[in-house]
């Protein structure tokens, strides 16, 4: 089973930060100064509620993007990729992209917005690495994004709010690497923290840690329940065209509910509740309704989870992700049979509380609920089938629930 070898394979944080540090120093000639940690994450329920400016519920994975680094005195920035082997350097005056190095978009993309944002930062030296798997869901570019501010703002001695941080890090997707994005991935990624899930307001940003009972993160309330993230194989062909296809019908559906309800400002999805859906659906076309009813229940769904998570529920919770799976597949229309299949064998295997499709759509992970002693049964009744029956290279990861950007101080060799 891949998934199981998966695990073995990974690297311990320590073992990483010690090969970061060594490849740092052959690479510069010097030690790297500290190292900024960022994880991927996965979306736990609250799926396309980000552009609804709903609720999202995610949860920062013990995978992450490793920059060591060290401060240069001449407004140059030298990065060195462990996993592509390549190196790319510019001048803060001058930031452009590098077409031979599109990895280093991304910190080109967040020095650029920093700068935009009026800060002044120094140039510095970087090796970077990372496990989060890449174009799976789990926002690696996220992952990069936050920490390349986390080794900017140490290197030019800012101190950022953690939500600018985050927004920064949107800005730089948005605008300098040129992928639309929500706010949820670079918040979870600056804001988690070890053992609970980041409750976001899309809307008002506001945001609020909650309590996972994952028994394998020892931490929380110990329920012996692990989370599961498996990937598909499938890499989301569609998923741009029927994004923004899904985007502009929530904002038709929207504009078409306000003119309906009266007496309330409805600017968008999140403003209708399940009783105005069941007064004035009618306003809407039925493909527009179901699109709908997949954000308006799927908000409450977010609400509820976090109410059962805070009171041990687990069953409850896990029944949320079924539903939401449901609902993404039937009513918003952004599964496909991959995902169906891993989500209906993982339903079917004993000990799985839940299971959903997570990320936009189309391809990419699910994630299931699972009691700790069925995990490895897991691998070979959900993972393992899925393979043999598409001929896909299916995987899984079993996650915990780790903090966002941290800075690692590097003990010296003596
Ligand atoms: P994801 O769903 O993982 O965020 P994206 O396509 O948005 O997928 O971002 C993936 C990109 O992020 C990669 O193509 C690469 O440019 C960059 N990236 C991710 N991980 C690394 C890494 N370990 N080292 C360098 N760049 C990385
Ligand atoms: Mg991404």
């Amino acid at each position: 089973m891949r998934g199981a070898e998966d695990l073995e394979t990974q690297a311990s944080q320590e073992e990483r930060l010690r090969r970061l540090a060594a490849a740092f120093e052959s690479r510069f000639g010097r030690s790297p100064a500290a190292v900024a940690a960022a994880p991927g994450r996965v979306n736990l329920i609250g799926e396309h509620l980000d552009y609804n400016e709903g609720h999202v519920l995610p949860v920062a994975i013990d995978r992450s993007i490793m920059v060591a680094f060290a401060p240069r005195p001449d407004g140059q920035v030298r990065l060195y990729s462990l996993d592509f082997e390549q190196e790319s350097a510019f001048d803060l005056e001058d930031i452009g992209k590098d077409p031979e190095a599109p990895w280093s978009d991304y910190v080109r993309g967040v020095a650029w917005a920093l700068r935009e944002g009026g800060h002044h930062l120094s140039g510095l030296d970087a090796a970077l690495q990372g496990d989060v798997p890449v174009g799976s869901g789990l926002s690696s570019s996220a992952a990069l994004e936050v920490a390349a501010l986390g080794a900017f703002e140490a290197v030019s001695g800012l101190r950022l709010d953690r939500r600018d941080l985050a927004l920064l890090g949107q800005r730089a997707e948005n605008a300098f690497v040129g992928v639309a994005c929500g706010i949820m991935d670079q918040m979870a990624a600056a804001l988690s923290r070890a053992g609970h899930a980041l409750l976001i307001d899309c809307r008002s940003l506001e945001h609020e840690a909650v309590p996972l009972p994952l028994g394998a993160s020892g931490s929380g309330g110990g329920g012996g329940l692990s989370l599961v993230v498996a990937d598909s194989g499938v890499r989301r062909a569609l998923l741009d065209s029927q994004y923004n296809l899904r985007r502009q019908e929530c904002q038709r559906a929207a504009e078409l509910l306000a003119a309906a309800i009266a007496g309330r400002p409805v600017t968008a999805l999140r403003d209708v509740r399940p009783e105005d859906l069941a007064r004035h659906g009618g306003a809407l076309p039925p493909n527009l309704l179901r699109r709908a009813r997949h954000v308006v229940e799927e908000e409450r769904r977010v609400l509820l989870s976090v109410e059962a998570l805070r009171t041990g529920d687990v069953e409850a919770f896990g029944e949320m992700l079924n539903a939401s799976h449901r609902s993404l597949r039937d009513d918003y229309e952004v599964s496909c049979p991959e995902l169906d299949l891993l989500v209906e064998l993982a339903w079917a295997q004993p000990g799985v509380l839940g299971s959903r499709l997570t990320g936009a759509g189309f391809g990419g992970c699910t994630i299931s609920l699972v009691r700790a002693e069925a995990v490895e049964v897991f691998g070979e009744g959900v993972v393992a089938r899925y393979c043999a029956e598409t001929g896909r290279e299916g995987r899984m990861y079993v996650c915990r629930a780790a903090d966002g950007l941290r800075l690692h101080r590097l003990q010296r060799s003596p």
